[in-house]
């Protein structure tokens, strides 16, 4: 479908997300969290919602929910509670959610992100502390046509954060830049690894097109099933063009939830959306209220680490980096922590931002390898960049030596030694060989007498040549050089 959002018309979008919390144990059991697992080996009566069992609260997932809230600039609520989301569905065993509905932990946040230069403040409406449902597993080819569904419940129970934003954002490009922003703020925070493809970070998207300057919000759609940050906007992109289509042709949006099927790039409309009062929520009888003091949100405030977007400016500050590569250097908590302890043991620290976000992350994007999935560590890089500046290798050798440090996580230096990559820069040696060269080359050395200077090429060549590309060609270059001047003939 062609996107045809003219200046006519505007997009409201605001988004539901989920994040499973990073703890070691479930929510309200103590089976174990992790991602996979042989099917249905990590549950027990509680998260398999088998008569008579009681939920348990963890209190690292409650610390961890307000920690969220904290990082989102919201307001905690000292007195908030659990409710019972009451639906049928197979991958819920107790046909109910615990989750929160009217008190919810945290609410009135905020979280600013750029998005085309521009800086905006995109509202955050609430964040409470829920229970991850069971996983479904759909054979053939699409959920329309599947003949039947398996169910593992390892995942029932793990804890999980619904964070909703107000109707704030205006395009599906911002979308997809607070989406990100989003991410690194919850890893930042310490409190989800934020897994996209393993589905620790799941998000559904809500869109309405109204016309420019109208105050009323038009009706909005829900849509689901976006794998990825680039997903949730080519999906938004296609609905909002589809809403003006069908406002243009003189129709009606209707209110529902639609399906992304992201290799036709189309959604579809799956069933019209539940209104809460479907869900016949009601307080959790099994759980009591949950009561903090200021003191205890205080103590986690204060432990909170530092957040993406101050740890963009301390860089930039801190190492004298331009704002460029502060925000490529914080893409992860990981790459940061990387270029920091790199960047602290060696006195260039832009020389440091350079290989980071060139070669390192080349590397980790052509071989799609997380940071803590190669051996290579700061110190590498240190050895490596040290190595540079002392002449001992060219940059044109150290790339080589990086892949190879990349790949094993030897230290520079002894690759090196056994790649016989030194440069040489022993004066007596390249002084006996630039000697050779000009004995060798009587025509590059009259050319150059003559005034010819294009000629010391050929005799830097010659030189680069019997070292097999070793010389060190800054100290070449000199020999020469002063060869020429002195030893007329
Ligand atoms: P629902 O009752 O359908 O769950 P909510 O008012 O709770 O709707 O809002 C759910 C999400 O949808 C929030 O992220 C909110 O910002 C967003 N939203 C609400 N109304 C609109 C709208 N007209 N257009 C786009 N997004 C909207
Ligand atoms: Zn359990
Ligand atoms: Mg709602």
């Amino acid at each position: 479908m062609e996107v045809e959002n003219g200046p006519g018309w505007e997009i409201v979008i605001g988004l539901e997300i989920h994040v499973e919390l990073l703890t070691r144990s479930k929510v309200f059991c103590s089976c174990a969290t992790g991602f996979g697992g042989e099917p249905n080996t990590r549950v027990c009566p509680v998260c398999l919602g088998l008569p008579g069992s009681l939920p348990v609260l963890n209190a690292k997932a409650l610390e961890y929910a307000v920690k969220t809230g904290l990082a989102l600039n919201c307001e905690i609520a000292s007195f908030s509670k659990f409710d019972r989301k009451n639906y049928f569905y197979p991958d819920l065993p107790k046909a109910y959610q615990i989750s929160q509905y009217d008190l919810p932990l945290c609410r009135h946040g905020y979280l600013e992100i750029e998005a085309g230069g521009v800086r905006r403040r995109i509202g955050i409406t609430r964040v409470h502390l829920e229970e991850e449902t069971g996983k479904s597993l759909h054979a053939g080819t699409s959920i329309v046509d599947s003949p039947f569904t398996l169910l593992d419940y390892n995942r029932a129970g793990i804890p999980l954060v619904e964070i909703v934003t107000e109707p704030d954002i205006r395009s599906p490009e911002e979308a997809r830049v607070f989406l990100e922003e989003l991410k690194r703020v919850v890893e930042f925070a310490g409190v989800s690894d934020v897994k996209m493809e393993e589905g620790s970070l799941r998000c559904d998207a809500n869109i309405s097109v109204r016309p420019r300057g109208a105050s009323r919000l038009g009706t909005k759609t829900e849509v689901k099933n976006m794998n990825s940050f680039r997903a949730v906007q080519r999906a938004l992109e296609y609905e909002a063009a589809r809403q003006i289509a069908t406002l243009r042709a003189g129709g009606r949006v209707v209110q529902e939830t639609r399906h992304w099927d992201d290799a036709a790039g189309v959604t579809r409309g799956m069933r019209s959306k539940e209104q809460a009062q479907d869900y016949r929520y009601f307080p959790e009888p099994d759980l009591v209220p949950i009561v903090l003091s200021p003191e205890q949100i205080e103590q986690w405030r204060r432990e909170l680490p530092e957040l993406p977007a101050a740890r963009r400016e301390r860089l930039a500050r801190e190492y004298g980096l331009p704002a460029y590569d502060a925000a490529i250097l914080t893409a992860s908590k990981k790459l940061a922590d990387f270029f920091e302890e790199a960047a602290r043991a060696f006195p260039d620290p832009k020389m440091v931002s350079n290989w980071v976000m060139g070669e390192l992350l080349r590397l980790l994007k052509a071989e799609n390898k997380e940071l803590d999935q190669v051996p290579l560590q700061p110190s590498d890089l240190v050895g490596l960049l040290s190595l540079v500046r002392d002449g001992v290798i060219s940059g044109a050798t150290a790339k080589e030596v990086f892949e190879e440090m990349f790949h094993t996580g030897d230290p520079a230096a002894s690759i090196v030694d056994r790649r016989g990559l030194r440069q040489i820069s022993d004066e007596g040696a390249l002084r006996e060989i630039v000697r050779r060269a000009m004995a060798a080359n009587p025509d590059a050395v009259q050319s150059y007498r003559q005034g010819k200077e294009k000629a010391l090429g050929a005799l830097v060549g010659a030189v680069m040549k019997e070292t097999r590309g070793k010389a060190n060609p800054q100290l070449v270059n000199r020999l020469l050089l002063e060869a020429l001047r002195e030893a007329k003939p």
